[in-house]
């Protein structure tokens, strides 16, 4: 059994599951090769470090808070946890009193999943519960107040044995956090459920043979894995630009489970993508404080100084062809910057940390925003159709985040981001020069073994699995291709 089977502490589920659906929407139809309109060359080369750009790299999940939990599994709230007391007497009493023996009743448990747009009252009276009830649940004790704000996927289980009569109410914010509130007297009182999931982890591994979001789909993975995969690799790999069919990549990914029942998809473990024959591996450590981070098995932070592409690579709206030959790109290539054809609106994100220097027109830019960073290094974005809001002069932006929108404002004829990067005020080929900026932060030498205790096994362990399964698809084609008789 491959499985590294651990439990984890309390795994709240994660609010990226919300862009599940959104993001499934997105996965039929976004190609990934795009023309280049400069050479790859130096595409490979990871040269030494040149100067000393000091980038502090927290690894901090771009899907920060905001909005609602929302749980990708709706949990039946299986009342699990309730147990029926029997009268002890009742067992112990030898069974000659058979027909007096009444079986205990079955508790009746309505369950209700918060929805957008509900409230309390509302779901109170769907219950057959009164106002004054609500009141007396809420006037209880301080937790009640999680009743005050309610977001979608709440689970809400009532016991109302006698109608009209709440006994308890079970108020889940997820399968693993919530509250019991148990009727004593004229108020209830209140207690925390706090559980842990079993974590289990998965492999799988996909061939882009058209795009690395189908490839996902075909093996199974889930969306908000390998859009947190593109993310671990977004400092190595230009998503929209780099993959080729034939590229390979693999996750090692936790499952959360609650009583057997599957809950919710975890963070990845490792992952590993082969882009045009080089591979690049990524594996989860976890230092002393408790911080998360992406490493080479090396130890090499997978935070780089800039992010490959500019543009978000999930949000590029559906039935739109990369490989759509723009006329505008055909007069570019002497120009000095890089051209990404996509749909007017799609977000354009700052590559690196920085502050807005420009973000205005600026002749056949159109909507320029400029950034400088940290050392001598400027990027630009133009043709924008808008700015992000609150981007302007002076802003303080961080790596990933938005900055515009996608247009053809300026000397554009279609639509597309042209991305400038400069380093001085001298323009480089922004394809390959990250190649050769410093690299991000790695684990400091001290850090090193017990880096390498946490990770060893599981690279080891991962490389393995990739083996197995490369062989296990192996024979497989091997038994097909078994002449029938
Ligand atoms: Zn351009």
């Amino acid at each position: 059994m491959a499985d590294l089977r651990h439990s984890q502490g309390l795994v709240a589920l994660s609010k990226k599951d919300q862009n599940i659906t959104k993001f499934m929407k997105l996965l039929e139809s976004i190609p990934v090769t795009l023309s280049t309109h400069f050479p790859r060359k130096h595409l490979l080369a990871v040269s030494g470090l040149s100067t000393a750009l000091l980038v502090t790299l927290m690894f901090t999940p771009e899907e920060a808070a905001h909005g609602a939990r929302v749980n990708a599994t709706p949990l039946v709230a299986a009342p699990a946890d309730i147990i029926v007391q029997q009268p002890q007497q009742m067992l112990d009493a030898p069974p000659v009193l058979a027909d007096i023996v009444v079986p205990p009743s079955v508790p009746q448990w309505t369950d209700m999943e918060v929805q957008s747009g509900d409230n309390l009252s509302a779901i109170f009276s769907k219950v057959g519960l009164t106002a004054q009830d609500m009141y007396r649940v809420l006037n209880s004790t301080d937790e009640a107040k999680v009743l005050n704000r309610l977001y979608p996927g709440y689970q809400l289980s009532f016991y109302i044995p006698e109608a009209g009569k709440l006994t308890q109410l079970k108020v889940l914010k997820s399968p693993l956090e919530g509250y019991l509130f148990t009727r004593i007297d004229d108020g209830y009182q209140v207690e925390s459920i706090t559980r842990t999931a079993d974590v289990k982890t998965s492999f799988k591994e996909g061939v882009i043979n058209d795009s690395l979001f189908m490839a996902a789909k075909r093996a199974d993975i889930p969306a908000v894995s390998i859009m947190e995969m593109a993310d671990i690799f977004g400092g190595v790999i230009d998503f929209i630009l780099d993959p080729r069919d034939g590229d390979t990549f693999s996750l090692l990914y936790e499952e959360k489970y609650l009583d057997g029942e599957f809950i919710g998809n975890g963070d990845i473990v490792a992952a590993q993508f082969t882009n045009q024959g080089k591979q690049f591996i990524a594996v989860r450590y976890i230092n002393e404080d408790g911080e998360v981070g992406y490493y080479s098995p090396d130890g090499e932070s997978m935070r780089k100084a800039f992010l490959r592409t500019p543009l978000d690579v999930f949000r590029i709206s559906s039935n739109f062809s990369l490989n759509r030959k723009h006329p505008i790109l055909n007069t570019i290539r002497a120009h000095k910057g890089t051209d990404y054809a996509a749909p007017k609106g799609t977000p354009v994100r700052a590559t690196s940390d920085g502050v807005v220097t420009w973000a205005a027109r600026n002749g056949s830019f159109g909507k320029l925003v400029v950034l400088q960073h940290r050392g001598q290094f400027e990027t630009k974005y133009a043709h924008l159709n808008d700015y992000a809001s609150g981007i302007k002069k002076g802003v303080r932006v961080r790596q990933g985040q938005i900055i515009g929108y996608v247009g053809q404002t300026g000397g554009a004829t279609g639509p597309h981001l042209h991305y400038e990067f400069l380093i001085g005020g001298v323009h480089k080929d922004p394809r390959t020069i990250v190649d050769q900026l410093p690299q991000a932060i790695s684990l400091e030498p001290e850090e090193l073994p017990r880096f390498r205790a946490q990770t060893q096994d599981l690279v080891s362990r991962f490389r393995q699995q990739s083996v197995d399964s490369r062989l296990l698809s192996l024979n497989a084609a091997n038994d097909q291709n078994l002449p029938a008789h």
